[in-house]
């Protein structure tokens, strides 16, 4: 299947009327989220969890399209899921003009491979070297502001944010309302690496290499250093700063 590669345009503001309707829209639905997380921790399938979000976006009124899934393009299991789930599914994949050629990689591989419409920002100019000094402000240049564009209009996103990935993601729930009243769904948080590792095997997901080459957890090249063996898997993250998230999953 040829794959489709949509750059996204910038968009005026982060808090449109879109946003507004979406919050509306939830409220009005009036959903037991904390029900919803107990309903979803006894059944532990992610693709009743992304079937059941779909379903509330219909209840709400509002078209499939306002779903979107924010990907990495380190380990592609969560599109491989929701692919199968939401074919022609929105993914977005922030390009912040520093990934490794790996990285870049994998998301051309991941377009031709799933069943998915791949939406790629526009990565801004690079040379300024702002994460030497700066790594917040860069995060929230390269990362949070192309995040939140991509979010106008949507009611609900999915994350494949894993529990185990770093202490600060220990209680990550399977949904909740977002800081911007959104749904978010996080459907495979509760997988160890071992049942990640057991899904990949056995669906034969697109990998980016550099897992295999002591990059556990992939970001910009300038701010991820390999991990020895018995490190925290986002050890190799703004190594040596105190900053342990972008502030996408914030
Ligand atoms: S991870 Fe580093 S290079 Fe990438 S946006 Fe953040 S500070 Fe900038």
């Amino acid at each position: 299947m040829t794959p489709t590669i949509t750059p996204i345009r910038p968009q005026s503001s982060p808090d449109t009327d879109h946003t507004r309707d979406a919050r509306a829209l939830l409220d009005e639905l009036d959903l037991d989220l904390d029900e919803v997380n107990r309903e979803f921790a006894t059944h532990l399938d992610p693709a009743r969890m992304i079937q059941w979000l779909a379903d509330t976006v219909l209840a709400a009124g509002e078209s499939l399209d306002r779903i979107i899934v924010a990907s990495a393009m380190a380990n592609t299991a969560l599109l491989d899921v929701v692919s199968k789930v939401l074919p022609g599914v929105e993914v977005l994949f922030i390009d912040t003009g520093y990934h490794f050629e790996e990285t870049l990689e994998t998301a051309r591989l991941a377009g031709r491979r799933y069943n998915i419409s791949l939406k790629v920002t526009p990565a801004p100019p690079i040379g300024d070297r702002q994460y030497l000094t700066d790594s917040d402000g860069c995060c929230n240049l390269r990362k949070v502001v192309p995040l939140e564009e991509a979010l106008q209009g949507r009611v609900a996103w999915i994350s494949g944010v894993r529990r185990s990935d770093s202490a600060s993601r220990a209680s990550t729930p399977f949904v909740h309302r977002d800081r911007r009243g959104l749904l978010k769904l996080n459907p495979i948080t509760h997988w160890s690496d071992a049942e990640l590792a057991e899904y990949v095997a056995a669906n034969d997901v697109v990998l980016n290499p550099l897992l295999s080459q002591g990059y556990p957890s992939i970001g910009c090249w300038p701010c991820t250093r390999r991990v020895a063996a018995g490190e925290d898997a986002r050890s190799g993250r703004w190594s040596g700063q105190e900053k342990t998230e972008c502030g996408l999953h914030l």
